[in-house]
């Protein structure tokens, strides 16, 4: 009988080693210890066995079923085990493989450079100020001391929507526009588009961007506008910049001037950024001319003022060394994407 049960327990054993499913599991737990299984017939057949013996063979079998159960619970563990290895392999996530790129757009190289532009001037007080594009001919030309038939309109190729309609010429309309609707003190700029009917070409465009720049306020002198401008030129164009003021003209300004940096490429010498002149200009500014105060309702025996307006493309044409005004309104991403 203990042969037997050790032969039925070795064979048992054997074949649950080749199992590989939980339902394979299951036959060979029926076969062995189910209601017909091969143990439990062997149990049944205790009652053939002599009395006193039979706690013995009671106590024999017992073991052998503790053995096989010991021996499937083993095995179920380890295809659990198998088969949450095989899950994970399938899922295995290689963290070392390179992502797909994702194109991240970038700041257009006028907007870098007005951005710059705008911290700046933020940093010394300003306010930035926004008006309409389509403007009206009385901010465009007359308030700015510049009435019909003045020669000064023929410098600005204009395009008129209707006879008092302008696409505006030059950011400076904001001058009056911020006068009429704010009393000193007064410390604006102004960015935004401008159009003239220019041809196309390398250094000129129908559309382009100015930034103006506006104080009015009690006692402001040339010396004030000075002062401010050749902070801004060192702060963009950095700390060693040398700048210089010409005499010019401008009908809404009186005196008024133009500013130039030294260039930055060959420092005063000479080269073809600066054709030879060693300087580049930059801006032109001035007082605000005491007419166009008072055509805004500004006392001008009270308040004094400047105004400055520069050319942004210009101004990055010359930070970037770029040649060709035309690049900038193309959207080439493979101009765009070298700032
Ligand atoms: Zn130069």
């Amino acid at each position: 009988m203990k042969e037997q049960l050790e032969a039925i327990l070795a064979k048992a054993k054997e074949e649950l080693s080749a199992v590989q499913s939980a339902r394979e599991l299951g036959d060979v737990r029926v076969k062995y210890l189910g209601k017909k299984g091969e143990l439990t017939t062997i149990r049944k057949g205790l009652r053939d066995v002599a009395p006193e013996d039979r706690p013995a063979m009671g106590q024999l079998i017992n073991d052998v079923c503790a053995q096989l159960e010991t021996a499937l619970a083993a095995q179920s563990e380890e295809i659990e085990r198998k088969a949450l290895e095989a899950k994970l392999a399938g899922e295995t996530l290689d963290v070392t493989m390179p992502g797909k790129p994702l194109t991240i757009g970038k700041k257009h190289p006028l907007n870098v450079v007005l951005d710059e532009f705008k911290e700046i001037f933020l940093g010394l007080g300003f306010s930035i100020a926004e008006g309409p594009e389509v403007e009206l001919d009385h901010y465009n030309f007359e308030a700015l001391n510049i009435p019909k038939d003045h020669p000064a309109r023929d410098t600005q190729d204009t395009f008129y929507i209707s006879d008092n309609v302008v696409l505006r010429t030059q950011t400076s309309p904001m001058q009056v526009r911020t006068m009429e609707k704010k009393k000193p003190p007064i410390r604006i700029i102004a960015p935004g588009r401008v159009y003239r009917s220019d041809a196309v070409d390398a250094t000129h465009s129908p559309l382009f961007h100015q930034i103006e720049g506006l104080v009015v306020d009690k006692d402001i002198r040339m010396s004030d506008l000075k002062g401010i401008l050749e902070l801004f030129a060192k702060k963009l164009y950095g700390e060693d910049t040398v700048v210089r003021f010409r005499p010019h003209h401008f009908p809404f300004t009186e005196p008024s001037a133009e500013m130039d940096i030294q260039c930055y490429r060959c420092h005063g010498a000479g080269c073809p950024l600066c054709k030879g002149e060693g300087w580049i200009e930059i801006l032109g500014c001035g007082m605000v001319h005491p007419k166009v105060l008072e055509m805004s309702g500004i006392d001008s025996t009270e308040y004094s003022g400047y105004a400055f307006g520069i050319g942004l493309e210009r101004m990055v044409m010359g930070r970037f060394k770029i040649d060709d005004i035309r690049l900038f309104y193309e959207n080439d991403v493979r101009f765009l994407h070298q700032f």
